[in-house]
């Protein structure tokens, strides 16, 4: 099989940081409306906006040509796109050595857990921000619970390997912790939470934002909790051990402890920009250009020259006077 794997330079940024990890949102739509990311009646794009597969695979051969090998298919809810594992075999027949893996809600894994296996898929995680049904239910204004709960159960039973990712919120997280807790332990899952990022239509962040350290305070005063080294130095998350090494909890502090300074992703979006910062507003739009026919070498110096844009960090968002970029699309728009 032929592979493209570093036959270009690599793309590296301004400021030293190359780029090896892309998420590829496929769908701006979803079947759920998180409180913190989605409105109910949100602007999606029409259908011949949205890259096809064919241009999904073309980007991810140009871009494995650099040296990328890790790419995470997102949304909007991915599994909402129709023959989503199609996809999933095609990205794997550009190289096999390529890693894919999917972000997802969860309610469709039942059904597509299987097939996304047999396609190659090598890793879920799975969105879990309550353990309580009501609560949940309540937070994504749906009742797919329990889908979502055989649907985890279907990705473990498969032997995927599963992360389980919830957006901490106070309220929520701060009186559910040990029941995460007991929920990684029973089903050998690391969960990570995710601190609750700022996006322009999320004006109630201060009220439900808790940080990593307040959860890991709230731990600390009923177990003991020990945090183990990161496997991979572009790794977002902090994990940590507790019970024996029964339990994992991680940590996405995007919010108190950014990782800037070693951000090596990108995204692209489902209407087909790239997008170097899911902070940033800064957007490439490549769709056009790559329906007008324009060659690999074109469409690969576009996105360095994007890339090169990339900045350093995001400002402080916990600061009382950040806002986030009036004019930016919300969470499910960029592909989180
Ligand atoms: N629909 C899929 C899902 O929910 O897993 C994939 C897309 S979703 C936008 C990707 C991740 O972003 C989810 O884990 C979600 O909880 C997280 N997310 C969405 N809005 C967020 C926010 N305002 N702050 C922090 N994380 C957020
Ligand atoms: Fe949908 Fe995921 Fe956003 Fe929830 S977090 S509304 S599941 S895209």
């Amino acid at each position: 099989m032929h592979c493209t794997h570093a036959v270009n330079p690599p793309i590296i940024d301004r400021f030293a940081r190359q780029i090896g990890n892309v998420r590829i949102s496929v769908t701006d739509r979803c079947n759920f409306r998180c409180r913190y990311c989605m409105p109910e009646d949100p602007p999606f794009s029409p259908k011949e906006e949205i890259l096809t597969f064919e241009e999904i695979v073309r980007l991810v051969k140009v871009l494995h040509s650099t040296g990328i090998s890790k790419f995470r298919i997102t949304g909007g809810e991915p599994t909402l796109r129709k023959g989503i594992e199609d996809l999933v075999r095609q990205i794997k027949q550009v190289c096999p050595a390529i890693s894919v893996s999917m972000t997802t809600n969860g309610m469709k894994l039942n059904v597509l857990a299987e097939k996304l296996k047999n396609a190659g898929l090598n890793a879920i995680n799975i969105s879990l921000d309550s353990t309580n049904e009501e609560t949940f239910n309540h937070l994504i204004q749906r009742n797919h619970f329990q889908q979502v709960m055989t649907g985890i159960e279907k990705a473990l039973q498969l032997g995927f390997k599963t992360k389980i990712n919830a957006v901490a919120l106070k309220g929520i997280t701060d009186r559910e912790i040990e029941r995460f807790i007991d929920f990684s332990m029973q089903k050998n899952v690391e969960v990570r939470f995710i601190e609750l990022m700022p996006f322009n239509g999320n004006e109630h962040f201060r009220d439900y934002f808790i940080s990593k350290q307040e959860i890991i305070d709230l731990i600390r005063q009923k177990e003991e909790i020990r945090e183990l080294p990161k496997a991979d130095p572009n790794q977002t998350s902090i994990v940590y051990a507790l019970r024996n090494g029964k339990a994992r909890i991680g940590f996405i502090a995007s919010v108190t402890e950014s990782f800037c300074n070693t951000c090596n992703r990108i995204r692209i979006t489902a209407n087909g920009t790239i997008r170097p910062c899911l902070h940033d507003p800064l957007e490439e739009p490549i769709r056009f250009r790559m329906r007008q026919g324009i060659s690999d070498e074109q469409l690969l110096t576009i996105i360095r020259n994007v890339i090169n844009k990339k900045w350093k960090e995001h400002p402080e968002f916990n600061l009382l006077d950040y806002k986030p970029p009036l004019s930016d699309r919300a969470m499910m728009l960029i592909g989180g």
